[in-house]
Formats: structure tokens, C-alpha cells, sequence
């Protein structure tokens, strides 16, 4: 072997860059607004911030508990068990991982056998494939369809008859993320028990990515897929920490499930990082103590309810439709009518559509936003073409800039 041609092992050697390192980086350069990935731009509430302060002050700076550090597992439980209905054991049906994406990748490594076959809807959060292939199992893509002209991430849809035909006698897995990143729809009760009677006809189990479970607007509920009859006992959840306190630098997730999935992901997680830091799981932990009395979530939601107001509707007026999220800090919008060809755009590449209108909008509108060919499958990236993705977890004085270039260039 010479390092010269040296090449990576089979198992990533097709992966490419994140997309989300690529926008960021280019953001940088270009000085644009970074409407791009998904992060906060804000401080975290004090509170948060506090109990971090606190933990690394009190001791808490060895390897933590590996299913999860006490105080955080006890949190835990303590807010969803009345959520789910059930009383969570802290113990057997919780495990905190490296973020959500932590969480993903031991539950594939945890579920998923060489061969099998999970079902990924589109667009998909973009570490789902690389996951499953990391496994050796093989992604099966169902796209969520939008009604013609749609305006609403409600309009967005599955079809169950797509959905029940990529069903076969390999699939282990189905994945469901909602609040969905990056439509931003939040699936209702009607679509969830439709999911839940084909999974337990066809003795599936579902990961359920609810990371953005504290975002939904208008007063529309987030609806857990385990809460539906029958559906505990196949359900993993997904929350992570980085969303609820707005501090996904920390990379704390978790995983909720019935003992014997949980005791899946585990075995991969106790190899993976063994354990996750433990000073911040200790401040998640009394961060979550908090919730209640300082009705945060209901504060996080007022806030990003009027975050996404303001950013849809600087969207509308220089004529980027918006596709209205339920959920999520993402909105979409239609970009149909943009010609970047027409406006000192660089030589047009093979990149797709929205690939090449996303670097456009970054490069010379000085606005950088997501392409969601991203989250699609080589075979669907062209159901993608006409939509770029703009996050609003911004301050106000951000989301300003950015509207006052779109208003200079499209306005
Ligand atoms: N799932 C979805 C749908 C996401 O958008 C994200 C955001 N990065 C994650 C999982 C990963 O979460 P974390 O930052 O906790 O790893
Ligand atoms: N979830 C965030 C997004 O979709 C970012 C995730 C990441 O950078 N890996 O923008």
C-alpha cells in the first residue's frame, strides 16, 4: 500500500462530504447569512448553561454510567413517562448517546443484520443511509409526495400502497421522523395509524426520530408513534438534547424503548463511545428537573412559532413560496422560477438543480440555504429540484439580514 493511493475501507469509501460541511464552509467564504445548517445561533437559556457550570464544578468529570449517567435517565423518565402513558424505567429503556446521530447509528449496528432491508422515507435526515449501509443493510427509499402546488408541509404526504409494497420478507426496519426535517411536517394521528397497522401486520420495528418533538406551531400536537396501541413494544424514540436546550454542540441524545430494543442499541453503544460526557449529562439532567416549573417548552415553541412567521413571511414577499412547516426550524420553499443562468451564476455544472440554485443563493445573494437533493436517494434526488431549505433557528437580527438581501436582490 502506498499512502499516495491509499483508499478508504469499502464501507464509507462511497460517501462524499456532508452536505452540511459543505454549505458552512462556503457560507464562510462567501460572508452570506447562514440560513444553511441547522443550529442555533443564540445563547442557550441560562438555566442550561448554569447546570453545566454546576456539574463541572461538582466532580462530574469521569466516564459516566454507559446506558446513561443517573441523574440524566432519572430526568428523563421523570418528563416522558407521563407522555408515553407508562412508567419509563430509567434503567432498562433508557440509553443517552452521542446525539440523536449517535442513536441512529447504534441502533442500526444494534437491529440491523447484514442483508436486511429498512425503509427510509424521503427526504430523509441525511445519516439514515449512511447508517444503514455502515450495517450492511440495505436502504429501501419511499418518497413523501406534495400535493400539486403545495403550501403547507401538511400537503406533504406518504402513500401507504408505495409504503406497504416496499415492504419484504428482509425489511427489519422502518424509520419515521416527525417533526420531519426538512419539510417540517408533523404526521397527524390519521397517518401514524396507518404506520403503526402495517408495521404490526408486517412485524416490523420503527425507529422514531422526534428530536424536533418540541416544535410544532399553530397549536398542532407532536403525536409519538410508541403511544399508539401495540406500538410500544416496537418502538425505538429518538430525542436529543441539542434541540430541546438549543445546545447541539454537546451531542447528547437519547433512546426510549422497551427493554429488549433498548438492550439492542446498547450492546453497539457500550462499544461505540462506552459512555457520553459526563458533566453535560449531568446539566441535561438538571435541566430537564426545570422544565416544568419554568414552562420552557412552551417558551421554546412561542419562540420558534414567531421565528418561522417572521421567516416565511420575508420568504412570500420577494416570492419564494414557502412550504409552511408544522414542525422543525426548516422551511422550504419553491425556487421553480429562479434562473441562476440569467444572473452572473458560475458555468452551469451536472450538479443537480437545486444544488446548483442553493451555491447560487450563498454565492451571490449572499443567503446560504440547504439543497434537499441531500436527503434524497441517487434514483429520487430530481423530486428535489425545485425547493432549497432555510433554517430559522436564527436570531431575529439574522433572519433580518437575510430577508433585507433577498428583499435587495429579489425584492
Ligand atoms: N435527526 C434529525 C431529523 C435531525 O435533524 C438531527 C439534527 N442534526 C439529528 C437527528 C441529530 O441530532 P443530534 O444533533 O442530537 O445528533
Ligand atoms: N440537523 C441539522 C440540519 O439538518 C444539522 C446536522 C449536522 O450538521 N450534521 O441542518
Amino acid at each position: 500500500m502506498s499512502v499516495a493511493n491509499f483508499q478508504p475501507a469499502e464501507r464509507v469509501r462511497s460517501f462524499g462530504t456532508t452536505v452540511f460541511a459543505e454549505y458552512s464552509a462556503l457560507a464562510l467564504q462567501y460572508n452570506a447569512v447562514n440560513l444553511g445548517q441547522g443550529f442555533p445561533d443564540f445563547a442557550p437559556p441560562d438555566f442550561v448553561i448554569e447546570a453545566a457550570r454546576t456539574a463541572l464544578i461538582s466532580g462530574y468529570n469521569q466516564y459516566a454510567r454507559s446506558a446513561g449517567h443517573p441523574r440524566l435517565v432519572k430526568a428523563i423518565a421523570a418528563v416522558y413517562s407521563p407522555l408515553y402513558g407508562r412508567d419509563l424505567d430509567p434503567l432498562t429503556e433508557i440509553v443517552v448517546t452521542t446525539g440523536a446521530t449517535e442513536a441512529i447509528f447504534a441502533t442500526m449496528q444494534g437491529l440491523v443484520n447484514p442483508g436486511d432491508e429498512v425503509i427510509l422515507i424521503e427526504p430523509f435526515y441525511d445519516s439514515y443511509p449512511a447508517a444503514v449501509l455502515m450495517a450492511g443493510g440495505t436502504p429501501v427509499y419511499v418518497p413523501l409526495r406534495p400535493a400539486p402546488g403545495a403550501t403547507s408541509a401538511a400537503d406533504w404526504s406518504l402513500d401507504m400502497d408505495e409504503l406497504a409494497a416496499a415492504i419484504t420478507p428482509r425489511t427489519r426496519l422502518l424509520v419515521v421522523n416527525t417533526p420531519n426535517n426538512p419539510v417540517g411536517k408533523v404526521f397527524s394521528q390519521t397517518e401514524l395509524e396507518s404506520i403503526a397497522s402495517l408495521v404490526q401486520e408486517r412485524d416490523l420495528v420503527v425507529l422514531s426520530d422526534e428530536v424536533y418533538e418540541w416544535m410544532t406551531y399553530d397549536g398542532i400536537p407532536h403525536l409519538r408513534l410508541a403511544t399508539l396501541p401495540g406500538m410500544w413494544e416496537r418502538t425505538i424514540t429518538l430525542g436529543s438534547a441539542g434541540k430541546t436546550f438549543s445546545v447541539t454542540g454537546w451531542k447528547i441524545g437519547w433512546a426510549i424503548a422497551p427493554r429488549p430494543l433498548a438492550h439492542a442499541v446498547l450492546m453497539a453503544h457500550q462499544w461505540i463511545p462506552f459512555a457520553v460526557t459526563t458533566p453535560l449529562q449531568e446539566a441535561v439532567g438538571a435541566a430537564f428537573e426545570q422544565v416544568e416549573e419554568r414552562g420552557y417548552f412552551a417558551e421554546l415553541t412561542r419562540m420558534y412559532n414567531a421565528k418561522r412567521d417572521k421567516l416565511a413571511e420575508a420568504l412570500a414577499a420577494v416570492g419564494l413560496t414557502p412550504v409552511i412547516p408544522q414542525g422543525s426550524y426548516f422551511i422550504l420553499v419553491d425556487t421553480a422560477h429562479l434562473d441562476p443562468a440569467h444572473r452572473d451564476a458560475p458555468t452551469p455544472t451536472d450538479d443537480p438543480r437545486d444544488v446548483q440554485i442553493c451555491r447560487w443563493l450563498t454565492r451571490e445573494i449572499g443567503v446560504a440555504a440547504i439543497p434537499p437533493s441531500a436527503f434524497y436517494s441517487p434514483g429520487h434526488k430530481v423530486l428535489a429540484k425545485d425547493v432549497a431549505r432555510f433554517c430559522f433557528c436564527k436570531t431575529d437580527a439574522v433572519l433580518d439580514a437575510a430577508a433585507q438581501r433577498l428583499r435587495q436582490n429579489f425584492g
